[in-house]
């Protein structure tokens, strides 16, 4: 590059924007410009939202304010993104426009639990600081009855999360001498998995199975209905419950949609090798990048290492470029 002081714009604090601008501040240190726009004040580290249900963690135990990323040569922007022109070079915020030499998208993907009709009313679920508070007060003042645990189809944050939930219930109400009071189910609209002992799906059928949660597989839910507290699926099926929680339907952040950004719900088409976009100086990372891998914080982590990397050897001219090599799943 022409040693001009590059503008290098991340949009998103959370798990992969956090780790690319953490990094391009340290590498590129004053003489270029890193900023970070979200719309929050803080960094909110979402796997711990199921301890927190679980009440053992409180809200402010697992957030951290961005502006702490000053320290790293970070510039934090709090604002709204309304757009994105990748023609213009520039993102669009609620309090005007930023432009970018190079931009760096890890906005993540958005809660819809309105999705599945009678959801938002008549479930709980994790998937969000506020929605995990009122988890925590629901189960706190469950007493007895059946909880359903289910997912929807499509996308979601943290694909064997799910599982996990039912067990931290399961030793939820063990801790508080219930157990035997709860009845927990699961659903999915996945089949039934089948194979070998050591593949992850079976094994965590089997571990849900031995702490006595029973399992419905093929099951797509529809919609809720909480007055007759009833989860209905395709072909018929149904599911009474005293608790629903259910994983909210995810969808590509409102503001890639809008500024035509993403051609599937899967998020931004990219390069596999090097998470570049089918435009200039455009990278996406994280839960937005549609790559044939999870949408997990591991996986943000290495795509961000890799770009940061990449653009840090680009800007200064110093190193060798890497191409993205998970080591997860
Ligand atoms: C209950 C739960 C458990 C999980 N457990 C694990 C786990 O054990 N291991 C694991 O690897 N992953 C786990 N994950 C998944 C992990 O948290 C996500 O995959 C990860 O956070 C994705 O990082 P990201 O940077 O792509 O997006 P996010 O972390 O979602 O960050 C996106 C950011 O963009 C901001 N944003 C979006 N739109 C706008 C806008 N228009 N204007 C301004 N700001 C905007 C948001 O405020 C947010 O801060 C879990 C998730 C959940 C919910």
């Amino acid at each position: 590059m022409n040693g001009a002081r590059q503008r290098i714009v991340v949009l998103g604090g959370g798990s992969g924007g956090v780790v690319a601008a953490t990094r391009l501040g340290r590498s590129l240190g004053a003489e270029h410009e890193v900023t970070l726009v979200d719309r929050r004040s803080e960094h909110i580290y979402m796997p711990a939202f199921m301890f927190l249900m679980v009440g053992q963690r409180r809200p402010s135990d697992i957030s951290r304010k961005l502006k702490k990323l000053e320290r790293r040569n970070v510039r934090v922007v709090q604002a709204e993104i309304t757009g994105i022109d990748v023609k213009q070079q520039q993102v669009v915020l609620d309090t005007g426009p930023l432009p970018y030499d190079h931009l760096i998208i890890s906005l993540g993907l958005r809660t819809a639990p309105e999705l599945v009709p009678g959801s938002a009313e008549g479930a709980y679920h994790a998937w969000e600081l506020e929605a995990a508070v009122k988890t925590q007060a629901a189960l706190a003042a469950f007493e007895g009855g059946r909880i359903v645990v289910g997912i929807p189809p499509g996308p979601y944050r943290c694909p064997p999360a799910p599982f996990e939930t039912q067990w931290m219930l399961h030793d939820y109400f063990t801790r508080r001498g219930i157990r035997d009071r709860v009845q927990i189910d699961y659903f999915t609209p996945n089949p039934e998995p089948a194979g070998e002992e050591h593949d992850p799906a079976v094994w965590m059928d089997a571990q849900s199975r031995a702490r006595g949660i029973e399992q419905h597989y093929g099951f797509t839910v529809e919609s809720v209905d909480p007055e007759a507290k009833v989860v209905r699926a395709l072909y018929g099926y149904t599911l009474p419950y005293d608790l629903l929680f259910l994983v909210p339907r995810h969808e590509p952040a409102q503001v890639l949609l809008d500024s035509g950004l993403v051609d599937s719900r899967l998020g931004i088409g990219v390069d596999y090798d090097t998470l570049a976009t089918r435009w200039d100086n455009v990278y996406a990372i994280g839960d937005c990048a549609d790559v044939p891998a999870s949408k997990a914080g591991i996986v943000a982590h290495q795509e961000a290492e890799v770009v940061s990397h990449n653009l840090a050897v680009a800007i200064t001219g110093r190193g060798r470029p890497e191409t993205l090599r998970l080591h997860t799943i």
